[in-house]
């Protein structure tokens, strides 16, 4: 059974001068050295400082597990030369050939994809090593799919975006935040790593647990915010709101909307 660690966290934090949204990225470490996505440039440096906390460099990690090909979950491909690149097969056939209005998987994805070393395309239900099996989990992206480890706690899920979020568990409507593909894929997607998970590595947030129905976070977060903008006297003019935005699904134009 593989150890499972956070090398980062995901997030989806609001501010008024846009989202700081990063994808988590998650270290598999059993039969092979395994990371479930990779994030973007953005991030880059710190992902890589956390991978030598760990005892980890770049060319250590020879596969890279893409719970889907969008920018922010995929740009630091090409960062880890050794990896064979694990990808749902839908999901590579559809960045050959992305929708023009599709603004999470630009045309020089597969570019990207092209470059790396290996690139191997997965099924439903294939096992990467022992205890290690992708799910299809469709709706947000043609391909998306969730990586399931079996260990003696239960299921564990690195699910991408098809289940971002711990409010999007919790919503009446599971699903994912942003549908790009399938509306009602989406819901049925939510459904499954719910039915199948005891514990959930989402997207943009902290590893949670499930229990009875109860949503548990089981990492604690911190951030500290720096270099704050300022007025020219020196007053930090950066405040903290304490307001929640609702957990809610947005079907983008290009996806298939629920009949
Ligand atoms: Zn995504």
């Amino acid at each position: 059974m593989p150890e499972i660690r956070t090398v980062l966290q995901g997030f989806s934090t609001s501010t008024t001068e846009g989202n700081l949204s990063y994808c988590g990225v998650t270290l598999l470490r059993g039969e092979r050295v395994t990371l479930v996505d990779v994030g973007f440039q953005g991030r880059q440096a710190l992902l890589i400082e956390r991978l030598h906390a760990m005892g980890l460099e770049p060319t250590d990690i020879d596969r890279v597990v893409l719970t889907h090909a969008h920018w922010d979950h995929a740009l630091n491909l090409l960062r880890f030369p050794n990896a064979e690149v694990v990808i749902h097969q839908d999901e590579y056939e559809y960045v050959q050939h992305p929708h023009a209005d599709d603004w999470a998987t630009p045309a020089y994805t597969q570019d990207i994809l092209r470059r790396a070393s290996r690139v191997t395309t997965v099924a439903d239900g294939e096992e990467l090593e022992s205890g290690v099996r992708v799910m299809a989990v469709p709706g947000h992206s043609p391909g998306s799919m969730a990586v399931l480890v079996e260990t003696p706690e239960g299921v564990v899920g690195v699910v991408g975006d098809a289940l971002p979020m711990r409010a999007a568990a919790m919503a009446p409507v599971p699903s994912a935040r942003l549908i790009f593909f399938d509306e009602e894929a989406g819901e049925r997607s939510a459904r499954r790593i719910l039915d199948s998970c005891k514990f959930v590595y989402p997207g943009h947030d902290r590893p949670f647990a499930i229990d009875a129905g109860q949503f548990r976070y089981i990492e604690p977060v911190s951030m500290t915010v720096v270099n704050p903008p300022r007025d020219e006297d020196g007053t930090v003019r950066a405040a903290i709101s304490e307001a929640e935005v609702p957990f809610e699904t947005t079907v983008q134009p290009i996806a298939r909307r629920r009949t």
